[in-house]
This record gives structure tokens, C-alpha cells and sequence, in this order.
């Protein structure tokens, strides 16, 4: 009898495994069923990479490994044995979907579709997989065998991968269950926070993000908790008004504290990254000399977008003012708001509009090699599930390609 295995949820994870397991077998050994509970499958995916599917990030797998935070070593055989490399070549040869690189080693699929990218995943496989759609998994049980229960009926399996997805953008159908299920099988979960999510900021810092919504400038942004700063990178931010966001908001996003009660927290902006204090207090000196007839606001908009430039004289109570009058307490307050802006926080990310879940099914439960439970033998773990969260850049999708390739490996004995 052939071995049946089943894959509970149908996103990136489990469409991924269903690839793996066909090719990777020989002999038609397995009878595979993917069970989820949307209409259709890989809802998510259908939206990665703003609809075009940032399927992996061609950096060197050494290099790779350090976009995964905590997770870096955890996760380092899987990309070694199957890489980004692979997935290049998984999608061109085995899929058809020719890929091209863009800025920052990200890989997209030509036909630039993440539609297109779920379709051709799902016929490749469908020759060889079960797709039940409309299957919510509300129960799994460990009999001699798994029984796992929907509300049309129970399917019985002899390993089951769990890849029913985070807790994050819930309305795409991953709304936690792969927690409840490692929960009742004896699992631990870290606690579960936003990553790679917009982040709204207290109603007194949104007087600012507000009359700027939709200006980007690339700034240094530091989270600080306290006083104590708890991260810094640097990047693109997007004023929104709600707060911020943009690729270096979303990426320290998970930074911020699971629970702000009692806390200070802000992020602090530094809008003008490419020169020290020294050096702007240099830069606007010699400008004062040779323009002393010009408004300060004017003479910043040389370093930032001119509303930004607004926005931070008049926050160091420059505004209107011009450069003949501006004095060295003037230029000490204006520096200090261009390059340390404090946007506070009140209220932590939400999961609802975080691309990626940060926390998840605790990694030492679960065995690097292979994917499989250290506690349930049968039982393979992947994806978002995991405590596993990738930096933006395709990191994530080729975190579940590694590590259904892996899965599947061991689901066939290879
Ligand atoms: C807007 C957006 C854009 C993104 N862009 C990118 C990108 O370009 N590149 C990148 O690398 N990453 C990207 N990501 C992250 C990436 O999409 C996720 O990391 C990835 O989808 C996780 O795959 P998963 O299979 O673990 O979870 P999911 O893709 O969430 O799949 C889980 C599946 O399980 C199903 N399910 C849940 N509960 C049950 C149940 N009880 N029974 C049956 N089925 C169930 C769900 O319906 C879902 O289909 C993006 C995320 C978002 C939200």
C-alpha cells in the first residue's frame, strides 16, 4: 500500500511540499492529499511580492542565512541543501516559469504573476496530489495512524505535514490552527508577534506622519524601549496617516515589544543618514554664510523633501525663520529634530497586517535535518508555523521551499 501522506494546509508550505514529494519520488509511492480550507489554494502566495511573487533572493547561501534573525543557524542546512540556486532552477525547469534578478538579488518570475506562479504549482502537482478545497482541518488525532478531522469527514494518514501558515494577514485563511494543533500535540509556541508590518504611531506623532502621509526618504530608524535602543537599520520609510511604514519600518517592526504596558517606546528617525551632526552643523553653517537672505526651511530642503523640511524647522521652532537670524541654539534644536526624530508608539504592530509572523512552533522540538517533530514521529512541521521570520526579499517563500524540500526528502526515506 502506498504511503499516505497528508498536508494540512494549502499555501506556500504545502504546495511547496506536494512539488518536493513529486519530484522527488520515483515510483508513485505516496498518496498524497493536501487538505485546505479555502476555495482554493495559496491565497497568500497569490499576493507576494505586491502580486508579482518575490519567489527567493539569489545571495550566497552564507550571506542568505542572516536575513533569519535568531533563526540563522537553525535554518542554515536547509538552504544548504536546497538553496536558492535550486529554487531558480526548481521554477525554470521543473515549473517552466523562467525567472530574472532584480536590485537586491530578489528573483521574480518573468510573467511577473504570483497568480501565475500558484497555477502552474498547482497543475504540476495536481497529476500526482489530492487538492480538497473547502477542508478546514478541526481536529488531528494520533491513533496508529493520523486521523485528521473536517467538518465533511475524517482522513486517515500516516504522516501528516503541518502547513497551515501564521498568524499574520488572517484574512487569507492562516489564522493560527497550525498552533492550535502543535499545542495539542504536546508542542510549545513561542509568543506570537507582527513582522514585517506597518507600524502606527501614538495620535500626537501622527500630527506629523499625517501631513507627510506619502512622502519616502531613506532615514535611519532606531527602535528604543525605554531609553535603551533595542535596534537600528536603515532604509526606505513611507509616511503614512496612520504612522509609518515602507521596507526599513516593516523590517524593524519586530523589534518593537510584544506587550508596551509600562513602556516608553519610540522610534526615532534620523532623516538626513548620510551625514554626521558634525558634518550637517558644518554643511549649514557655510550655507548660512552664503545665503544669510534664505529661510532656514529653504536651505533644508537642500538634504530633505521640502515638506520634511517644513515639518522639522517648525518642530524646532524655525519656521519663518531666516538664515541671518538663525543662531548656534537654533542649529543645535534643528539637527537634533532632523536627525533624531521621536515618533512614539502606543500600541504593538498587528498580526492582521504583518506579512509574517514572528514566534511560532519552538525550533528545538523540531529536528533541522528533516522537519519532523522530536515529539511526534510522523509529524513534519513547516513554514510560518515555525518560529522561523525571514528579512523582506524573498526570504520567506525560500525558507518554505528549503524546508519542504527537506520534509519531503525524509517523508521518502532520501
Ligand atoms: C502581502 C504579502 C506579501 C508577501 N510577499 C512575499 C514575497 O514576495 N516573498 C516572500 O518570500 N514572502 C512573502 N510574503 C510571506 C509569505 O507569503 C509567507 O511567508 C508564506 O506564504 C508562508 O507560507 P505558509 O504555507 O507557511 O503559510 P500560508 O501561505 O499562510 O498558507 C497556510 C495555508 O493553510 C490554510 N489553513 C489554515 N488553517 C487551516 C485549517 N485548519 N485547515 C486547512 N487549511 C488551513 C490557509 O488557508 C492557507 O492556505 C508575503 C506575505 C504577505 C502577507
Amino acid at each position: 500500500m502506498s504511503k499516505r501522506v497528508g498536508i494540512i494546509g494549502g499555501g506556500a508550505a504545502g504546495l511547496f511540499t506536494a512539488c518536493m514529494l513529486m519530484k522527488l519520488q520515483v515510483n508513485r509511492e505516496l498518496d498524497v492529499t493536501i487538505l485546505e480550507s479555502n476555495p482554493e489554494p495559496g491565497k497568500k502566495l497569490t499576493l507576494t511580492g505586491h502580486g508579482r511573487c518575490n519567489i527567493t533572493n539569489r545571495k550566497p547561501v552564507s550571506e542568505l542565512k542572516k536575513g533569519y534573525h535568531e533563526a540563522e543557524n537553525y535554518i542554515y542546512p536547509a538552504l544548504k541543501a536546497f538553496g536558492p540556486e535550486d529554487t531558480v532552477r526548481f521554477f525554470e525547469t521543473d515549473l517552466g516559469l523562467k525567472v530574472k534578478e532584480e536590485d537586491n538579488n530578489r528573483i521574480f518570475p518573468v510573467c511577473d504573476s504570483a497568480i501565475q506562479v500558484r497555477n502552474t504549482i498547482v497543475s504540476y502537482i495536481s497529476d500526482q496530489t489530492n487538492i480538497v478545497c473547502n477542508a478546514k482541518v478541526l481536529d488531528i488525532k494520533k491513533t496508529s495512524c493520523f486521523e485528521v478531522h473536517t467538518a465533511s469527514g475524517i482522513y486517515e494518514f500516516d504522516c501528516i505535514v503541518l502547513s497551515c501558515g501564521g498568524s499574520s494577514f488572517p484574512h487569507t485563511g492562516s489564522a493560527g490552527d497550525s498552533y492550535r494543533f502543535a499545542l495539542s500535540s504536546g508542542h510549545s509556541v513561542v509568543p506570537l508577534r507582527a513582522a514585517l508590518a506597518p507600524v502606527k504611531t501614538e495620535n500626537g506623532s501622527q500630527n506629523i506622519t499625517k501631513k507627510l502621509s506619502g512622502v519616502s526618504v531613506t532615514a535611519g530608524v532606531s527602535v528604543y524601549c525605554d531609553g535603551r535602543k533595542n535596534a537600528s537599520n536603515n532604509g526606505e520609510i513611507l509616511f503614512a496617516d496612520f504612522g509609518l511604514t515602507g521596507p526599513a519600518i516593516m523590517e524593524i517592526s519586530r523589534e518593537i515589544p510584544g506587550d508596551l504596558s509600562g513602556m516608553d517606546v519610540w522610534i526615532e528617525l534620523d532623516l538626513i543618514p548620510s551625514l554626521t551632526e558634525e558634518q550637517l552643523d558644518k554643511e549649514l553653517i557655510s550655507l548660512i554664510d552664503e545665503h544669510p537672505d534664505t529661510k532656514i526651511s529653504t536651505l533644508m530642503s537642500g538634504f530633505v523633501p521640502a515638506s520634511v523640511a517644513d515639518e522639522i524647522t517648525s518642530k524646532a521652532e524655525a519656521a519663518g525663520l531666516y538664515a541671518q537670524s538663525f543662531t548656534r541654539e537654533n542649529r543645535r534644536r534643528l539637527i537634533k529634530e532632523a536627525k533624531h526624530l521621536r515618533i512614539g508608539i502606543d500600541q504593538v504592530p498587528s498580526l492582521d497586517r504583518a506579512y509574517v509572523t514572528r514566534g511560532g512552533v519552538m525550533l528545538k522540538e523540531v529536528d533541522r535535518k528533516t522537519f519532523q517533530s522530536r515529539l511526534v514521529p510522523g509529524l513534519y512541521i513547516i513554514g510560518e508555523a515555525l518560529d522561523i521570520d525571514g528579512i523582506s526579499g524573498g526570504y520567506n517563500l525560500q525558507a518554505c521551499m528549503s524546508e519542504a524540500y527537506l520534509a519531503a526528502a525524509d517523508i521518502l526515506g532520501k
